[in-house]
C-alpha cells in the first residue's frame, strides 16, 4: 500500500520502518529534518510538505505529539483532509483528547474521508518490535480495513467503539498504570524500611494478591530486574512527562462526565510534582524516588 506518515519521532519512526520492512511503500513528514532523513534511511520516501506527503496515498497515518498538533495537521482549508483522497484511510495513532478527536471524525465525516482514532501501547520497544497493541475507535469497516496494515505495526488491534473510544480506552489504561506503579512503590519502600530486601519482598508479592504488571515486568526498585529503566538510572522507557500528558487527558474525560476518579487525581499531583523537581524525562518507574525515607 501507498501510505503517508506524519510524525517519525520515537514511537512514529521505527512504525514507519516497520511498515516498509512489510513491504508498504512509506513517505514521510516530520517537523525535523533529521528524523525525516533518519526514515529515509529506513527506507522511507521524504515528504515535502503535506500535500506531497498525501499524494496518491492509501492510508494516512499520524503519530503526533498532542490534539494541537494534530488539528493542526489535519484541520482548517490548508489541513491534510483538504489534500486526501477520499478513497483512503485515515489513522490517528497520536494519544490525544477526545474533543480534537470528535473533531477529527466531524471534520472527515463531513469531507467523505474515513477516520480511525488508533492510539497504541507498547512503548518505543513495542514500536521497534512491532508488537504494539492498537486501541480503535471508529466505524467498524474503517478498524475493519485498518488491520492489514497495523499489523505491519503490532501484535494486537482492538476495537473499542466509536471515534474517540479508543482515546477513552488508552487514557483509562495508563490511569490504571499510574496507581499500580504508585503502590508498588509505596509497598516496596514501607517493606525495605522495615528491613525486607525488595527482590525477596516482590517475588512474594508476585505469588500473592499484589501481584501486577508493574511488579511482573517493570520493577521499579533498582537491582531487583534486568533490561529494565530501573536498572538503568530510570533511562528510556515512558517518560515521567508523557504520564503527566496522560494523567491530564483522564482527568479532563473524568471532569467532562463527572466520573469520579480520586486515585488518578492523586496519581496527576504525585507524578505533576516528580516531573516539576527535575524528572520529566526519566522513565515514570522513576516515582519510586519519590517514596525514599529521609535518615
Ligand atoms: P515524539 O515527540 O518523539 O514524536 C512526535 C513527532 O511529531 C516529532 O518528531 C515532531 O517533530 C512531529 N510533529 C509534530 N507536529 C507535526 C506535524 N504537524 N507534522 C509532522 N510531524 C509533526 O513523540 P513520541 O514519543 O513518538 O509520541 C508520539 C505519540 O505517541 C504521542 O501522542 C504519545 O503520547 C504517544 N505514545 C508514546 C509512547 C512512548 O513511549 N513514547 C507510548 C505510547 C503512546
Amino acid at each position: 500500500m501507498k501510505i503517508g506518515f506524519f510524525g517519525v519521532g520515537n514511537m512514529g519512526g521505527p512504525m514507519a520502518a516497520n511498515l516498509v520492512k512489510a513491504g508498504h511503500e512509506v513517505r514521510a513528514f516530520d517537523l525535523s529534518a533529521e528524523l525525516v532523513a533518519q526514515a529515509q534511511q529506513a527506507g522511507c520516501d521524504a515528504g515535502r510538505d503535506v500535500a506531497h506527503t498525501v499524494e496518491g496515498a492509501e492510508v494516512v497515518i499520524s503519530m503526533l505529539p498532542s490534539g494541537k498538533a494534530v488539528a493542526g495537521l489535519y484541520l482548517g482549508e490548508q489541513g491534510a483532509l483538504a489534500h486526501i483522497s477520499t478513497e483512503a484511510l485515515v489513522i490517528d495513532c497520536s494519544t490525544i483528547d477526545t474533543d480534537t478527536t470528535a473533531a477529527l471524525a466531524s471534520a472527515a465525516a463531513k469531507s467523505g474521508h474515513r477516520v480511525i482514532d488508533a492510539p497504541v501501547s507498547g512503548g518505543v520497544g513495542g514500536a521497534t518490535a512491532g508488537t504494539l497493541t492498537f486501541i480503535c475507535g471508529g466505524a467498524t469497516a474503517a478498524v475493519e480495513a485498518a488491520w492489514p496494515v497495523l499489523e505491519a505495526m503490532g501484535k494486537n488491534v482492538f476495537h473499542a467503539g466509536d471515534h474517540g473510544a479508543g482515546q477513552v480506552a488508552k487514557i483509562c489504561n495508563n490511569m490504571l498504570l499510574a496507581i499500580h506503579m504508585l503502590g508498588t512503590c509505596e509497598a516496596l519502600q514501607l517493606g525495605a524500611d522495615n528491613g525486607l530486601d525488595p527482590k525477596v519482598l516482590s517475588d512474594i508479592m508476585l505469588a500473592s494478591s499484589g501481584r501486577n504488571w508493574s511488579l511482573e515486568v517493570y520493577n521499579p526498585w533498582p537491582g531487583v530486574m534486568e533490561n529494565v529503566p530501573s536498572a538503568k538510572e530510570y533511562a528510556g522507557g515512558f517518560a515521567v512527562d508523557l504520564m503527566n500528558k496522560d494523567l491530564t487527558l483522564a482527568l479532563e474525560t473524568a471532569l467532562a462526565k463527572g466520573s469520579r476518579t480520586p486515585m488518578g487525581s492523586l496519581a496527576k499531583s504525585l507524578y505533576g510534582m516528580h516531573g516539576s523537581q527535575g524528572n520529566g524525562r526519566l522513565d515514570f518507574s522513576s516515582i519510586q524516588r519519590l517514596f525514599a525515607t529521609l535518615d
